[in-house]
């Protein structure tokens, strides 16, 4: 893979910009030191979060509002620290290492690979949601297993649907479902559900939601697509089926903590373990938020982790030896910074290439070559993730037409891919060669394989 920097030395790499990772930013770049901030893109999960009403101050906020509010702040930032901050959108770390008194870290970008060291490290990459570890809930996931209600729901209109699961995440996903769906189905394996009083409030006694108690499923059943649950009463061991068209596991989530497994210490779920200031097992390494094992995952809480790190990273870095460790690396150049910060302008101006429901039946259907299409939906967490690889493709496929259809928009063309299979999440992509479907594939753990395979 291309190296397309090296040797340059940042004070502090943040990793991940969720609402921790960008409260430590503000106070690392108010310290003047030289930042590296890195994730595939600003906000994190919250913008799956159809209502945040718990963030002291604010009554009441849409996750999409906060989420907006978080791209501003971060917009703010980069206007007011240009010579601090250098950001690479759609970049995802692999792995950081230990070297002497710094760190080597290697990050995957869409142009290649990216590898530079830094003084110290704060780990902000929170978490992604499980899925049911039950026989057809892997091979089903986007054909009728989906995970955020806000961004999927549109898809189940009039639809039955099953939300796995007890706590907030449960309860706000048969919040949002319920909008849609004709009738939501929640399965909960104890008495009673678990999240916020507020939330569970709010399900009781909603006319199209039936809660089935003590219950734990066993399998998701269908082929192309989800038709069922097989369930077990764990009072009577009764089983039975009851019908769906689709499932929303929403029963945790796991923890993005694997390219840092051989640099800090983790607990059995994966989680970092951390000190009061966030100090990981490595010294001049923090980790702060839902990547934690600090037991409460709330925005609050992540954001006060993240100020907590900046500030006691701020204190490590200025106590180092002012000589860098490593010349080679401290000198940096002019020229690589005109890279990044031309590289990062190239991204911004990238949209997506939507078409039209009229393009679409005339240009892409009557077409003899392959085209590749995205169904995406404003908002998409997801989208955006699968987002630069999508464009890489674009880039090393050009005889292929690359194109994004946002699905709220286009009736028609929804409809027209609903008549061979159901498309059930976003981002779907469809593989299309004159004028018919040849693939179809969903598997947001590995967007990158996927889109290579619909590309070959
Ligand atoms: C459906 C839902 C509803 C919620 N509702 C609420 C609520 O009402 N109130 C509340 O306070 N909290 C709520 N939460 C919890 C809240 O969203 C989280 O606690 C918070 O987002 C954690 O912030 P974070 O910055 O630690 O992690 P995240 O928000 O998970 O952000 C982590 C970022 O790191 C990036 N990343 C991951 N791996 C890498 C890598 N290798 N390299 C670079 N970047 C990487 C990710 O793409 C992401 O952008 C909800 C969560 C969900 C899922």
């Amino acid at each position: 893979m291309e190296q397309l920097e090296k040797k340059k030395m940042y004070d502090v790499t943040v990793i991940g910009m969720g609402p921790a990772g960008l409260a430590a930013l503000v106070y690392l770049l108010e310290a003047h030191l030289n930042v590296i901030a890195i994730g595939p893109e600003v906000g994190g999960q919250s913008d799956n979060t159809p209502e945040i009403t718990n963030w002291p101050f604010i009554p009441t906020l849409s996750g999409k509002e906060f989420q907006e509010g978080m791209i501003g702040f971060f917009e703010n930032l980069q206007a007011k620290f240009p010579e601090y901050l250098y950001t690479v959108k759609g970049l995802i770390v692999s792995t950081a290492e230990a070297t002497g008194k710094m760190f080597k870290v290697t990050a995957q970008t869409i142009d290649g690979e990216m590898v530079f060291f830094t003084k110290a490290i704060i780990i902000a990459t929170g978490a992604k949601r499980k899925n049911l570890p039950v026989p057809g809930a892997e091979e089903l996931k986007g054909k009728g297993i989906a995970f955020c209600g806000t961004c999927d729901a549109p898809f189940f209109k009039d639809d039955t649907v099953a939300v796995i699961g007890g706590g907030n995440t449960a309860l706000e996903n048969i919040l949002t479902l319920m909008k849609y769906a004709g009738e939501v189905i929640a399965v909960i394996v104890t008495d009673d559900f678990t999240g916020n009083p507020d939330l569970r409030q709010r399900v009781t006694n909603l006319p199209n939601v039936k809660i089935i108690r003590n219950t734990e499923v066993l399998e998701v059943i269908g082929s192309t697509k989800v038709t069922g649950i097989k369930l077990r009463d764990m009072k009577t061991g009764n089983e039975w089926e009851e019908k769906v068209d689709g499932v929303f596991p929403s029963i945790g989530a796991t923890v993005n903590s694997q390219p840092f497994s051989d640099l800090v210490e983790t607990n059995k779920l994966g989680e970092i373990t951390v000190g009061v200031l966030g100090e990981t097992s490595a010294n001049g390494v923090w980790a702060i938020g839902d990547v934690t094992n600090v037991p409460f995952k709330q925005i609050g809480i992540a954001t006060g982790q993240g100020i907590t790190a900046a500030l006691s990273a701020i204190g490590y870095v200025e106590s180092l030896p002012s000589t860098s460790p490593c010349e080679e690396c401290a000198e940096g150049s002019p020229s690589l910074k005109e890279k990044i910060l031309t590289r990062q302008k190239q991204e911004e101006e990238f949209t997506y290439p939507d078409v039209t429901d009229e393009q679409f039946f005339q240009e892409v259907l009557t077409r003899a070559g392959e085209t590749l299409l995205m169904v995406r939906i404003e908002g998409c967490g997801d989208c955006k993730a699968a987002r630069p690889h999508f464009l890489k493709a674009q880039k090393r496929f050009p005889s292929m037409n690359f194109i994004t259809i946002e699905w709220e928009k286009n009736p028609e063309v929804m409809a027209w891919l609903n008549e061979h299979e159901k498309v059930r999440a976003a981002p779907t992509f469809v593989k299309i060669s004159s004028g018919r479907e040849i693939d179809r594939r969903v598997d947001m753990q590995r967007p990158k394989e996927m889109i290579e395979a619909l590309t070959f």
